[in-house]
């Protein structure tokens, strides 16, 4: 089933778990992600990222091949376009049948960063799509590191943009960065921050950069009120490792079986993080009911 991150994302805030939001970028990615969920029986994201539209697939081609899967699962299946920060770009994408939207504009200052979001809910609330917005730097794709407090979200912030942009959801900084972190590495949180910006929004808060964070982090951010968890890197880990893998066991393989294999392998890395978000058995199950 196709849906909005809108109501997926509510009864995760209602049951208390978070819902995994994988980036991809074709009709593998895409595939593998909703089989994992599919077998988790588990509400899924697919997450595409700016700049996999501009170099790889944009809204036109990618559209039609997720909405088809989403059809086709036993599943709820949204799409949502990943750290949007060109407007003409989100808006395409929403025309094209995007079902949700994040918009980026934490580059500006709030007043610009409320100005920007509150245009785009606006606009996407025509259509029936979600929007996520993001308050703090979240390191990483914002071209800087988080290694400052100032960089944290500031709750008080955080209250004001959501009444102001009237956003669906929340993307929050308490310490993670995008991208690998350094081997060994496990990020430190700030629970008492994530806890002020819970009880002062009550919206979905959302979390990026999920991957590397380890299980306590993980953990406990759901507990405390995280209801959506952005993994990029560590599936995109997980189908090179597949990659390299076989090509070390027969470096003559056919391209056809290298891609099918790692399709199938890459679907237990997503079970995974559905499982440590909670979300596991979390799908209302409508599309099955309804056929
Ligand atoms: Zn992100």
């Amino acid at each position: 089933m196709y849906v909005s991150m809108k109501e997926m994302l509510q009864k995760a805030n209602k049951e208390n778990y978070a819902v995994m939001a994988i980036n991809c970028f074709n009709l593998e990615t895409a595939r593998a992600v909703i089989k994992a969920a599919e077998l988790e029986e588990a509400p899924i994201i697919i997450n595409i990222f700016q700049e996999h539209f501009e170099k790889h697939s944009d809204s036109e081609l990618i559209t039609p091949i997720v909405k088809r899967l989403a059809e086709r699962a036993s599943i709820e299946v949204a799409l949502n376009f990943d750290h949007g920060q060109d407007t003409n770009l989100l808006k395409k994408a929403i025309q094209d049948g995007f079902s949700s939207i994040m918009v980026d504009a934490s580059r500006f200052d709030l007043d610009g960063n409320i100005k920007v979001t509150r245009e785009m809910v606006e606009y996407a609330s025509q259509y029936g799509v979600s929007v996520e917005g993001e308050i703090g730097c979240l390191g990483g794709s914002e071209g800087r590191m988080f290694t400052k407090d100032s960089m944290y979200t500031n709750p008080l912030e955080a209250k004001r943009f959501v009444e102001e942009t009237g956003v669906d959801a929340l993307a929050i900084s308490i310490g993670t960065s995008h991208g690998n972190y350094p081997e060994g590495m496990v990020p430190e949180f700030d629970f008492e921050r994530l806890k002020e910006i819970k009880s002062l929004t009550g919206i979905p808060l959302v979390l990026h950069g999920g991957s590397g964070s380890g299980e306590y982090n993980i953990k406990k951010s759901v507990e405390l009120g995280i209801n959506k968890i952005n993994v990029g890197c560590d599936f995109f880990n997980a189908c090179t490792a597949s990659i390299k893998e076989q090509l070390k066991e027969n470096s003559d393989i056919n391209f056809f079986t290298l891609m099918h294999q790692m399709e199938e392998e890459s679907i237990e890395k997503v079970r995974y993080y559905i499982r440590l978000s909670k979300s596991n058995q979390k799908s209302t199950k409508l599309a099955v009911l309804n056929h």
